[in-house]
């Protein structure tokens, strides 16, 4: 088994701790054991080593989402981004406490996409679609009668809370990379057969999702804010937002062609959030979770090139050392963002918990919760 490292400075494979993170370590277990089930920590697969090996729950921001809403844990420490904790405080009570280890743990995808921005789209493309608004509809759980066009809107859980209010009151969506062909098809029927999806921030989800359905790519316009559709909207089913990672559009047909020139009967799994040309000559594209069982199912000594985030894809290759496993892009870094939740800032909120404080916490106004809650629970009850 061999890893390509990344040619960035931080030291992110944090496998074997130092002593003073042996000592932060055992502080935070000592914590645990002192709030008992007060207390739940969820952490998402970017997560690094040292955060990880205190999770009660490992897993993508769909599995995470479920745990936060099924917990009774008083104080809920989210190790992953901001976007992700709002979804937590909006699905769980308000007797239960939601904390953010770093408050500058965000995600630049999610910043693509801004209340302002949305609401002018959203007013433009109506306009220049003649498709009509579902928050004038009665029921707009209901599928789009024969006849009625739809505008939806599907944000995609990277994304704000008062976008995921916006998605909800105007009958849309959320879903993460997991079931987005579900969350798209659940979109589809309330549309109507010439309806569409206004589909945020990730443009690289919504196209490989689309493309993967059968929808052509010139039914799929993109929108850049400020200066509208590259492409024709009236007749579109996804208009496209411009947003993307800056993990996953590193990954390039190039690297994969690479790859498999050093292993020609090797395989390539890759996220959706990459570019629709390296996603179609991968051998399989899915969520994290879904990366983590294609890797898993693989016969013992395949090699196999992921393209995902770093911390993930090194912690793949501890788990399975009968198996050759490298990141696609041997120049790449972990999520900055998601690298923000240090051990050591874990320590200080757990600490101050049982001080008897509620450090960090994430809320949600009351105001964007009720339209954000019918969103996620939309995407919740749709099966995968
Ligand atoms: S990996 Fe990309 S989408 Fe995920 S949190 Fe980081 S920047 Fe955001």
């Amino acid at each position: 088994m061999t890893i390509s490292l990344p040619a960035c400075s931080v030291d992110f494979m944090d496998t074997s701790l130092s002593p003073e993170e042996q000592d932060i370590a055992n502080r935070i277990t000592q914590l645990k054991e002192q709030l008992g089930d007060d207390l739940l920590i969820l952490g998402h697969h970017y997560q690094r080593d040292s955060i990880v090996m205190h999770a009660d729950f490992l897993g993508d921001s769909f599995m995470l989402s479920q745990k936060a809403a099924q917990s009774t844990a008083k104080y809920i420490v989210f190790c992953g981004v901001h976007f992700m904790a709002e979804s937590a405080d909006i699905l769980t009570s308000d007797e239960q406490t939601v904390i953010l280890p770093n408050m500058r743990a965000g995600c630049s995808m999610a910043d693509m996409a801004t209340f302002a921005e949305v609401d002018v789209a959203w007013k433009e493309i109506l306009q220049q679609s003649g498709l009509s608004d579902p928050i004038n509809r009665e029921n707009p759980d209901a599928p789009a009668e024969q006849g009625e066009s739809f505008l939806v809107p599907v944000t995609y859980m990277n994304s704000s809370a008062d976008l995921k209010d916006f998605v909800g009151r105007h009958g849309g969506v959320v879903c993460t990379s997991s079931n987005a062909k579900g969350v798209l098809n659940w979109a589809f029927e309330r549309a109507g057969e010439d309806g569409a999806v206004l589909f945020f921030p990730d443009q690289h989800l919504g196209r490989n999702t689309g493309t993967a359905m059968g929808i052509k790519a010139d039914k799929m316009p993109t929108w850049i804010p400020n200066i509208g559709s590259m492409g024709e909207v009236k007749g579109s089913r996804i208009i496209l937002w411009h947003g993307f990672c800056s993990v996953h559009t590193r990954f390039t047909v190039e690297q994969i062609e690479g790859f498999r020139q050093r292993y020609p009967a090797g395989y390539v799994v890759i996220h959706p959030e990459s570019p629709i040309e390296s996603v179609q000559v991968a051998d399989a594209n899915g969520s994290t979770q879904f990366i983590r069982n294609y890797v898993a199912n693989l016969p013992s000594g395949s090699a196999v090139a992921i393209g995902t985030e770093i911390n993930m894809v090194a912690r793949l290759a501890d788990e399975h050392p009968d198996k050759h496993i490298e990141c696609l892009d041997p120049e790449i870094c972990p999520c900055s963002t998601m690298y923000m939740i240090h051990p050591a800032y874990l320590m200080d909120v757990l600490e101050r918990i049982v001080n008897g404080e509620k450090p960090n916490q994430i809320i949600v106004s009351k105001e964007i919760q009720e339209g954000s809650l019918l969103a996620l629970n939309r995407m919740l009850s749709i099966p995968k």
